[in-house]
């Protein structure tokens, strides 16, 4: 496919997904049913976690993740400023306040010296966050071990951010086992690793959480006996609300796409390596253009190749953000540190979060972009840093 413009990210539907959205809206069930029930199960195998509760979004998802952790009004939530806005959003949906732990400029990830020194300093302060959500940042794991042993210290819960990691690898573990954390979120927006359209999945090995969940993806609404708050006789036609939930399902529609898009992740992160290690190449003897390191015990998904221009090339980001886009390569920045949106109105500065922001662009990167089109990206960014 020879593409004119040429986007950082892209979805791939095939005619298979397709017939198989089409059976479900043949079928007399199309909300959620019994197929987002096959894809929770599909996204278990996948993962290796025991539950799964697939939602609209993975703004939803952690939303109702943080909630069944207890988050509330007075609570604080700790994340990474370069991630999405919604990593930080959820804390404020419970009332809880957000705090931000800089990174490890080299990989994009939550920095676990930052992370150590700034939990000293909350536990002296008396206000250690009640949760912390590292964020895989282009679809490498964060040193989730060390983010686990730091949870038993000071007592947080630790929810993964994963909408850019499903299919990636952490120390012989799939992202999303939890081995290492109370809860993953993954997102299936059209961008990501797989695509519902929309949707949300969170993953974990609670069943107490994972039932809970499944209440608040559904108006905090039962029909189970068991759950029944007044405890007579009921007739069958009988239902309670026992909590204040959402509708945050998703429908069979949607997960269709999801299961038959599944059987293609391992293939896709294939791909998006082969396409990562092509980009590391061209840029290996160009000692100013620096793709984000890969630690050894990561397997990454590939979602974003983020590169930094530095040294030499330091003052060019802008510029080559808008001249590619002139040429057709619709690059992209992934992500303008959450602290400085004005609505979260703070003074905060982080110095590697800085550092990160003023120097990285995200090159094109999708299982659909052929070798033909990542040489034309490749081609332009050489041709504009030798000309400038
Ligand atoms: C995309 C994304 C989200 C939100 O996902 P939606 O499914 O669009 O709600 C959350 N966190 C990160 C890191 C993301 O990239």
């Amino acid at each position: 496919m020879k593409l004119n413009n040429i986007p950082y990210g892209m979805h791939d539907v095939t005619d298979d997904d397709i017939d198989n959205i089409v059976k479900v809206l043949r079928s007399d069930y199309i909300t959620q049913g019994q197929t987002v029930c096959n894809f929770e199960r599909s996204l278990c195998l996948y993962t290796g976690a025991k539950y799964s509760t697939v939602v609209s979004s993975c703004t939803s998802a952690l939303h109702i993740a943080c909630l069944s952790l207890g988050l509330k009004k007075g609570d604080v939530l700790w994340t990474s400023p370069i991630s999405f806005v919604a990593s930080a959003n959820c804390a404020l949906y419970c009332g809880a306040s957000v705090d931000f732990v800089d990174i490890d400029y080299d990989t994009g990830l939550m920095s676990i010296s930052n992370l150590v020194s700034k939990l000293e300093v909350a536990e002296k302060e008396g206000r250690l966050p009640k949760i912390i959500i590292p964020v895989h940042f282009s679809g490498q794991s964060c040193d989730m071990k060390s983010i686990h042993s730091l949870g038993k210290k000071y007592g947080f819960k630790i929810i993964e951010d994963a909408a850019h990691a499903l299919g990636a690898k952490y120390s012989n573990t799939s992202v999303g086992c939890c081995k290492y954390s109370d809860m993953t979120v993954f997102s299936f927006h059209p961008v990501k690793m797989i695509t519902t359209g929309e949707g949300g999945a969170i993953m974990c090995n609670n069943n107490e959480l994972d039932s809970y969940m499944k209440l608040l993806r559904s108006h905090g609404i039962t029909r189970e006996n068991k759950s029944f708050l007044s405890k007579v006789h009921h007739p069958k036609w009988y239902y309670e609300q026992i909590d204040l939930g959402f509708n945050y399902r998703m429908t069979d529609i949607q997960a269709a796409l999801g299961i038959s898009q599944i059987e293609r992740l391992d293939r896709y992160v294939d791909v998006r390596g082969k396409i990562a290690l092509l980009y590391d190449r061209a840029f290996a003897n160009i000692s100013d253009i620096n793709p984000l390191k890969i630690n050894v015990n990561c397997k990454s998904s590939y979602h974003l190749y983020v590169v930094r221009f530095t040294g030499k090339y330091s003052k060019l980001r802008d510029y080559l953000y808008e001249e590619l886009n002139d040429r057709g390569i619709l690059v992209n920045m992934h992500y303008i540190p959450i602290y400085r949106q004005p609505f979260y109105d703070t003074d905060l500065m982080l110095n590697e979060a800085e550092r990160h922001y003023s120097s990285s662009i995200s090159l094109p990167i999708f299982p659909l972009l052929n070798t033909s089109n990542q040489q034309r990206v490749i081609n332009e960014i050489l041709d504009i840093v030798n000309n400038v």
